[in-house]
């Protein structure tokens, strides 16, 4: 069974050809930072328009590369929710129109089960259940999962993600957009320990986080009279550091609590070296695992969305029948049900 994914849920455009045998076929993302660059974040309006301009030519070329036609296709996922309302419908609409033309089931996947799953295309990939700590632009999440679909939320960000708390900080310290892995580049030029940061909620005693405090710290270094530029790599290291603390620390409580062996990291902020190094000695130590996805596919990408419709049909999932365009914007991960399941 070959599944084509689409995903358009922020700025990125992602199409993948995924293969229940043989694997990823081909896949390829195009980003639109450059386009939202001037305005110094996602402007809703102009991700919708560049998605639709670029989904048929991207298809296209993901298909060739993938040495495979239209008629080969067996079925469609794409990313339903959450994200930006303009920028899904384009995706919906154009995977129920080709799906309606080609007679094949159209499936719509949560964006962050794709996310949460994309470990599991790697060449060594987990076992359920896991505990897995979702980190990107616009979550925070610790998860307990028992199966596709069978998602418990342990504890979430009260505030802004980490990805957002290192793309606000990015800017507080003047570097471009989107800042966050130019603040991780410049963190490793850094020392830290030079600035007194606060860890947010690191002693609450549960699994929730916040983030906005240690985003106003680095607002009052940087508006501080001591502050000089030349001392960015600094702060960024402090930054990430007292970021990656908390990350760390309550993603080891989570398996500790849970009582499980397996941690699996997703989303963009998993591609950050520093909390990779941190989970995988602090893990080792404890003789558990940590796993993530290959770090092309942290960030948004069709591959993921594809995997999850194909582990959903592959499992029994029965897509509804009529073409229904239907996203969902807001859409806790929770909520979803594992195929099959009533
Ligand atoms: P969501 O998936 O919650 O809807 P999103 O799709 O915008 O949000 P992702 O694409 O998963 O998020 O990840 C993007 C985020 O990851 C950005 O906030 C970016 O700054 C952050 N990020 C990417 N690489 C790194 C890195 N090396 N270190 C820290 N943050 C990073
Ligand atoms: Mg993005
Ligand atoms: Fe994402």
């Amino acid at each position: 069974m070959r599944v084509l994914g689409i995903e358009s849920s922020c700025d990125e455009t992602g199409v993948a050809v995924f293969d229940v045998e043989a694997g990823l076929l081909g896949h390829c993302v195009h980003s639109q930072i450059d386009l939202h660059a001037t305005y110094g974040g996602v402007v809703p309006e102009l991700a919708s328009r560049d998605h639709i301009r670029r989904l048929p030519a991207l298809v296209r070329q993901v298909l060739a590369e993938s040495g495979c036609s239209l008629a080969q296709i067996d079925a469609i996922a794409y990313t339903a929710g959450p994200g930006l309302a303009g920028a899904l419908l384009v995706g919906a609409s154009y995977a129920e129109a080709l799906g309606m033309s080609l007679g094949v089931p159209v499936l719509p996947v949560h964006h962050l089960e794709g996310h949460l799953l994309s470990p599991l295309l790697s060449a060594d990939p987990p076992e359920f259940p896991f505990v897995a700590l979702l980190v990107s632009g616009g979550h925070t999440q610790l998860m307990q999962v028992t199966g596709v679909g069978e998602y418990v939320l342990l504890g979430e960000s009260l505030d802004d993600a980490a990805g957002e708390a290192f793309d606000k900080t990015a800017k507080l310290i003047g570097l471009g957009y989107p800042g966050g892995p130019q603040l991780a580049r410049l963190a490793e030029r850094g020392h830290p320990g030079r600035f007194r940061l606060p860890r947010p909620m690191l002693k609450s005693g549960d699994l929730d986080f916040s983030f906005s405090g240690l985003k106003t710290a680095v607002l009052n270094v940087v508006s501080g009279p001591e502050w000089k530029p030349e001392d960015a790599a600094d702060l960024a290291a402090d930054f990430q550091d007292a970021a990656v603390d908390v990350l760390c620390a309550k993603a080891l409580k989570a398996l500790e609590l849970t009582g499980l062996s397996r941690l699996v990291v997703a989303g963009g902020v998993g591609a950050n070296r520093q909390l990779r190094q941190r989970l995988d000695v602090a893990t080792r130590r404890k003789g558990w695992r940590v796993y993530y996805p290959e770090p092309e596919l942290c960030t948004d990408n069709g591959a993921m969305i594809a995997f999850a419709g194909a582990r959903r049909l592959a499992a029994g999932e029965v897509p509804g029948m009529a073409c229904a365009v239907k996203v969902h914007p807001r859409w806790p991960l929770a909520a979803l049900r594992a195929p099959g399941a009533a």
